[in-house]
Formats: structure tokens, C-alpha cells, sequence
């Protein structure tokens, strides 16, 4: 009980500071959508915060991501099984939306083709042209971002903003997978002035990156995915479509669950 409550209490501040952000940059509110970010959770935390309303759900690790999807697919099935006729076309609408935002081995890619509706993480062809290949027939396109590597640390993952382009033509002529926009996570600092400088820097690479895309891919590229729990608003001021936000929602992470890989 004493958690919902923390959970929405929570829930209704990051949507207020993501409204609060669009109001100051003269944004309309519905221009930026929330990804909550569910890594290290349980799949129960996900159906608590999915019963709020929320539906796009974030995750970094394969493994435990599978986990979680089926749990919470199984979990919904059994209340919509429950529900008996309610559980019509409103049910399916409200189906819950997974995003992969990890690090991707080239190797393991099927399970993201099949069980994911969008990637964050795309920072090679290889991995981009296999999620093309190995999505399956009935699914709609894989929604994909390119990750970019805004702030050249040798540690962090993503394309060299000078790759972004090319790398960007290349996804955007996959036929099964749809090129939506630019990703990163820029390296943390409470220096409101360097966020917002990394953000604008991937603004500006996206608008060049849109511009040399064909018309309909250039369309279909619409997404920036950019800000997180301690920069939302940053991120929103220079553009951000996407916010991804963990911590401010759920709670602080466990020390123990770093990435392996
Ligand atoms: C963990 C993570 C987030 C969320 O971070 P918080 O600081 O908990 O909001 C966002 N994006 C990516 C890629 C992450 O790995």
C-alpha cells in the first residue's frame, strides 16, 4: 500500500516536472512522452506503475527484460482472461510498449526483434541490419533510434557524432525496422549549462541528420530521446521527445545491479 503510494506520489511528479518543463520552453505538453525506465525492477512494480496509466516501460538487460515482458503479459492475460468481455479492443490498446535502451551484442538481437517495439541503442549497422532481418512478419517495423556518444568518453557507448549520418542512411534504407530519431546519454553533471549545451549538440546533429535523409525517411525521423531523472528538464528546453526517467520513479537502484556486460 505504502508503496503505490510512494509509486504514484512519484508518478505525478516526474509528469508534472515533464509538463512544467514544456510550459517553460513554450512547448505544447503532449510533445514529450515519458519512458519509464524499469531496469532492476520487478515485473510487479511495471503492472503498479502500468495500472497508473503508464505504458512505455524501458529496459537495458536482455535477459532480465524477457523475464519481466513475460511475467507481465502473462500477469495481464490472466486479468484480462478475468475481466471476460471487457477485455476487448480497449484492453489490446492498452498494451503495454517496450523499449531496449541497453547495449546490444550482435548475437542477441533476435530476442529484441521479436519481443521489443522499440531500441534506443542502435550504434552499428550490423546490429541494425540483423534487427531488420529477424523482425518477425506480423509485427509492424522496429522503431529504432541511433545512439550517440555526445560527450567522447572512451567508456560511454554510441556513435561518434561524425558517424551519425552515415550510419543513419544506412538504417533508414532496413526494410523492417523504421529510423525515429537520435538517442544519448550525455555524462552526468550538475552544471545546468554543459546538460543543456550536450543536449542542444545532439539537437543539432539530429536536424543535420534529418536533412540528408530522403523525404519520407526524413518524415518518419522524429524522435530524441534525451534527459533522464536528474536532467529531464534540460533535455526538454533543447527539444527532447522522449524522456527517460528511472530513479525519480521507482526509487533508487540497487548498487548490486550493474550492468554485466
Ligand atoms: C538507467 C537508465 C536511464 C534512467 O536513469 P535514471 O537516472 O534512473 O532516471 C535512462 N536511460 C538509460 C539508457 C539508462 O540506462
Amino acid at each position: 500500500m505504502n508503496g503505490d503510494r510512494a509509486l504514484r506520489q512519484n508518478y505525478e511528479q516526474v509528469l508534472k516536472r515533464i509538463r512544467e518543463a514544456c510550459e517553460a520552453a513554450g512547448r505544447p505538453p503532449d510533445s514529450v512522452r515519458l519512458l519509464a525506465v524499469s531496469k532492476a525492477f520487478p515485473a510487479a512494480s511495471v503492472l503498479a506503475l502500468s495500472a497508473l496509466g503508464q505504458r512505455a516501460f524501458g529496459e537495458n538487460y536482455l535477459q532480465e527484460a524477457l523475464d519481466k515482458i513475460a511475467a507481465c503479459s502473462d500477469e495481464r492475460s490472466s486479468a484480462a482472461a478475468g475481466r471476460g468481455a471487457e477485455a476487448g479492443p480497449a484492453w489490446e490498446l492498452s498494451r503495454l510498449e517496450w523499449h531496449f535502451i541497453g547495449p546490444i551484442q550482435s548475437n542477441k538481437t533476435r530476442p529484441i526483434a521479436e519481443h521489443f517495439d522499440w531500441v534506443h541503442s542502435v550504434e552499428r549497422e550490423k546490429v541494425a541490419r540483423r534487427l531488420s532481418e529477424q523482425r518477425p512478419d506480423g509485427l509492424p517495423p522496429l522503431e529504432l533510434c541511433i545512439q550517440v556518444n555526445v560527450s567522447g568518453e572512451a567508456s560511454k557507448s554510441g556513435v561518434a557524432p561524425e558517424g551519425a549520418i552515415a550510419l543513419a542512411l544506412a538504417v533508414a534504407e532496413l526494410p523492417r525496422v523504421r529510423l525515429r530519431g537520435l538517442m544519448a546519454i550525455p555524462e552526468p553533471t550538475d552544471d545546468v549549462a554543459l546538460q543543456r549545451a550536450r543536449f542542444a549538440a545532439l539537437k543539432k546533429l539530429f536536424e543535420r541528420v534529418r536533412a540528408a535523409l530522403d523525404p519520407q525517411a526524413a518524415r518518419d525521423f522524429d524522435t530524441l530521446s534525451m534527459g533522464m531523472s536528474a536532467d529531464l528538464e534540460s533535455a526538454v528546453m533543447e527539444g527532447a521527445t522522449i524522456v527517460r526517467v528511472g530513479s525519480a520513479l521507482f526509487g533508487a537502484r540497487p548498487a548490486t545491479l550493474r550492468p554485466s556486460t
